[in-house]
């Protein structure tokens, strides 16, 4: 047999070719699939084999890595093998939250849903780089067709809008801002932001509104927060105006006016149209562009799939329980029309991380105003080129790709499926508690699946009690002395969760806790950070989750609260 042509990649018995994958259909290929396949069942063994199990993967529940440890890695003089690699990989999901578990009801996660998980593994096998038409080829598509379905949900002209796939809910809010100043203060990208524009959002939007103006140059304190209406949670129409007019009458400009479509604890919906019709009376100065409306709809955008429901005929079979807050939901979101731009996360409740995208409803004047010099070494080879206005430069297809294959494998009914049985389960649980007056829920008029509850000791009217700690400053100390007893209970539950503690035969369940759903009634302007209301935060949305799972929950709830009571009688 002839010996094989050299390719210079050899040295001596190392060849570095065989670390890379095989551009040809070879048995290379082959092998790789089958240890992937392997991995695959590596990694899906750290899953319990029932959901009466720890909310996390693997068997050992400690947190192993620490910084201090790992700062001493160093490169080691050889490789090693490949499956060493992949071991060491899956080891490191050890302890990880396995989100979509039953008893996971801490938070906005990811639950990864098989069309997407598929759709952004498989994307990185070639590395698709929608960075301009020649590296992402026909893959583009993911994008094009994920922004059109999402406009014309949103009752745009898909024709006209255009949407950027980019690193998340951040990200979006980071492009609203850019959109904004490029459109507010022209000449601001040769010379720089050099005048204070204003960002105007509630109260309740969220943090990463820091990140943006902050990384934009713009200022923190160029944010101007604008009140929310104490029972609904958004924005306070009246003090919005009140802002806008002062802005107005000084000609001081507003870059962006951000309405958040829900909020992450209280599901509220801010009033679009009406911030529309605030913006025409009150315009920027002649010497500035139109202040950008962008909604913040990263969760809220799911609700559009009950769009065209025919909620009489009711096909899907949902309980009233479910129709009249998925009602309420899809016609507050639907308000999207008239905002200019607006931001999708696929990653809270449907895909793995990262799946982003910013919408904007007309392209012409977003590519044109963000449009930049291109480079010399790239060249147009088809009509979609998005590397001339987004932030990034290259860019994964594996986001869009994610979002594509949800919109596509779960379709309208997938999507209203999923958010329904989140509704399902909140009632649920309200009922649930009837029978115990020491707990209440403090969102109860809230439309979405999240259930904020504050436990008091026993014999206490919780209702009683926390409308007054709500109300009444008299009741100050003791509104801060219960926060600290929920958080108490809240430790307590997250240690026995990650203790594998089981109560009545089944494991404890992973929750939350929020520090500051809302301000109490004499704390509104939030002076006072020590006068907020705290709450456990019940997140039950797994498509897994079982009516013993809530009662579970519910029961742990109130063991945990007795040995808080218990422990502090014993300090006393
Ligand atoms: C999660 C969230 C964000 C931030 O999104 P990331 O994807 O985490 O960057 C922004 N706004 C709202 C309302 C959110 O819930």
């Amino acid at each position: 047999m002839n010996k094989p042509e050299a390719t210079g990649a050899e040295d001596s018995d190392f060849n570095i070719k065989n670390f890379f994958a095989s551009p040809v259909r070879d048995d290379s290929n082959d092998r790789f699939a089958l240890l992937m396949t392997e991995a695959i069942k590596g990694i899906n063994s750290l899953k319990p084999i029932s959901g009466n199990s720890s909310a996390f993967l693997g068997e050992n529940p400690e947190l192993t890595v620490t910084r201090d440890k790992a700062q001493k890695a160093v490169l080691k003089p050889e490789g090693e093998s490949f499956t060493d690699v992949l071991n060491h990989i899956i080891s490191t999901f050890e302890g990880l939250p396995n989100w979509g578990h039953p008893l996971n009801m801490s938070n906005i996660c990811p639950q990864e849903n098989y069309g997407a998980l598929a759709a952004s593994m498989l994307t990185q096998l070639f590395s698709p780089n929608i960075l301009e038409a020649e590296y992402a080829w026909n893959t583009s598509i993911a994008e094009l067709e994920s922004s059109a379905m999402l406009a014309d949900l949103a009752g745009w002209d898909a024709g006209k809008a255009g949407g950027i796939f980019t690193y998340g809910g951040s990200g979006c809010w980071m492009y609203q801002l850019k959109y904004a100043l490029s459109r507010v203060l022209p000449g601001s990208r040769e010379r720089g932001i050099r005048t204070d524009a204003k960002v105007l959002c509630s109260e309740q939007a969220h943090y990463a509104m820091l990140n943006s103006t902050d990384w934009t140059g713009l200022g923190i304190d160029n944010l101007i927060k604008i009140k929310t209406l104490p029972d609904t949670n958004t924005m306070d129409i009246a003090h919005l105006e009140q802002v806008l007019k002062d802005c107005f009458d000084r000609k001081i400009p507003v870059a962006s006016v951000v309405c958040t479509m829900a909020s992450t604890d209280a599901c509220a919906f801010d009033p679009v149209q009406a911030v529309r019709k605030l913006l025409d009376r009150y315009p920027n100065d002649d010497q500035y562009g139109k202040t950008l409306l962008y909604c913040d709809a990263v969760i809220g955008w799911s609700w559009l799939a009950f769009k065209d429901y025919d909620f009489a005929a009711n096909p899907q079979n949902f309980p009233e329980s479910v129709l009249e807050p998925a009602q309420k939901n899809c016609r507050a979101i639907q308000e999207i029309q008239y905002a200019d731009a607006f931001g999708v996360d696929f990653h809270k409740n449907f895909s793995p991380l990262v799946s982003s995208v910013f919408m904007y409803r007309d392209r012409s004047e977003f590519e044109i105003l963000l449009k930049r010099e291109s480079s010399a070494y790239l060249q147009e080879r088809g009509d979609y080129n998005p590397h001339h206005y987004t932030l990034e430069v290259s860019r994964s297809a594996g986001g869009s790709m994610a979002a594509w294959a949800t919109l596509k494998f779960l379709g309208a009914r997938g999507i209203r499926s999923v958010l329904a049985h989140g509704l399902r389960n909140k009632h649920y649980m309200l009922q649930q508690l009837e029978p115990y007056p020491d707990m209440t829920c403090v969102n109860r008029a809230d439309h979405g699946a999240v259930l904020l509850l504050r436990i008091y000791p026993e014999d206490t009217d919780a209702a009683l009690q926390y409308t007054q700690e709500l109300h009444d400053e008299a009741f100050r100390n003791r509104l801060i002395e219960h926060n600290t007893f929920i958080e108490k209970i809240s430790d307590r539950l997250w240690k026995w969760f990650r203790e594998k503690r089981q109560i009545d035969g089944k494991f404890t369940p992973y929750l939350s806790i929020t520090k500051g759903f809302r301000p109490a009634m004499y704390n509104l302007n939030a002076s006072d950070p020590e006068a907020v209301i705290y709450a456990l935060k019940v997140y039950p949305v797994s498509t897994y989750i079982t009516r013993a799972d809530m009662r579970h929950a519910i029961r742990c709830i109130r063991l945990a609260r007795n040995e808080v009571v218990e422990d502090l009688a014993i300090q006393v």
